[in-house]
């Protein structure tokens, strides 16, 4: 594991980092720019429900992603979920409708979901980044690292007990490893008092068929967890 996620413990570290290396220059005195000031973290807000919260931040501007946005993608689903999913960052079809996995690969997703016996409703689904990279670039780790307090305060009101991140991208953004996803999936991962179970994006399915029995396997995996959850719950 790495560095913590928690925003205030985030913005500590990065004010101690700035001011320890003026102090190491000579300086005694530093200046922090506003604009470096409104792309830090900032600490977590209360909110009385995922709605109130999506209408505080759906014109967020922290990070270069929302220059060519046209539609904020929050996440969708049960916010009371036991099972989350977490892909990387909307695509073309999700910022045009402002919701996660709504394309092929989100077709696809819903198949997964009914293969274990989950409606979509059901679960939450949401991503690393709330706008959409553009052409469907990797998200760049400054830019995951802005928006991930908005997705992590997602997990605390939800509060999961499964999270299933799909693909590489979402999974060392969140597990904070650089390991491979082949590395990755296959087993549970113990996560802030959370099971994690990565698996393959749909989108690279649709790509390389070779990867749906392994997939397959992840998401029974999940399917008989949360069987056993439930049953001892
Ligand atoms: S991707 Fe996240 S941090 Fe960047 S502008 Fe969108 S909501 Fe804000």
């Amino acid at each position: 594991m790495g560095e913590s996620n928690d925003p205030v413990a985030v913005l500590f570290e990065m004010t101690k980092k700035a001011l320890n290396q003026k102090l190491e220059l000579g300086d005694t005195e530093i200046m922090i720019s506003r604009e470096s000031v409104e792309k830090m973290p900032q600490p977590v807000k209360e909110y009385k429900n995922l709605e109130e919260f999506e209408n505080d931040i759906n014109e967020c501007t922290k990070c270069p992603l929302h220059e060519g946005r046209n539609k904020f993608v929050f996440g969708v689903g049960n916010p009371n979920a036991d099972i989350m999913f977490v892909g990387e960052g909307p695509g073309r079809d999700e910022d045009l409708k402002g919701e996660p996995f709504v394309g092929r690969a989100g077709k696809l997703l819903d198949k997964i979901l009914a293969a274990i016996h989950f409606d979509r409703s059901e679960v939450y689904i949401g991503n690393i980044v709330k706008c959409r990279p553009p052409n469907n670039r990797d998200p760049e780790p400054s830019e995951m690292e802005i928006c991930l307090p908005y997705l992590m305060q997602q997990i605390e009101m939800i509060n999961p007990r499964f999270i299933c991140c799909l693909g590489r991208i979402a999974a060392q953004a969140l597990l904070e490893t650089k390991l491979p996803l082949g590395k990755l999936r296959g087993t549970f991962h113990d996560w802030n008092d959370r099971k994690v179970l990565v698996t393959y994006h749909p989108a690279a399915l649709l790509r390389f068929q070779q990867y749906k029995r392994d997939t397959w396997e992840d998401v029974q995996k999940l399917r008989k967890a949360y069987d056993e959850y439930k049953a001892s719950s």
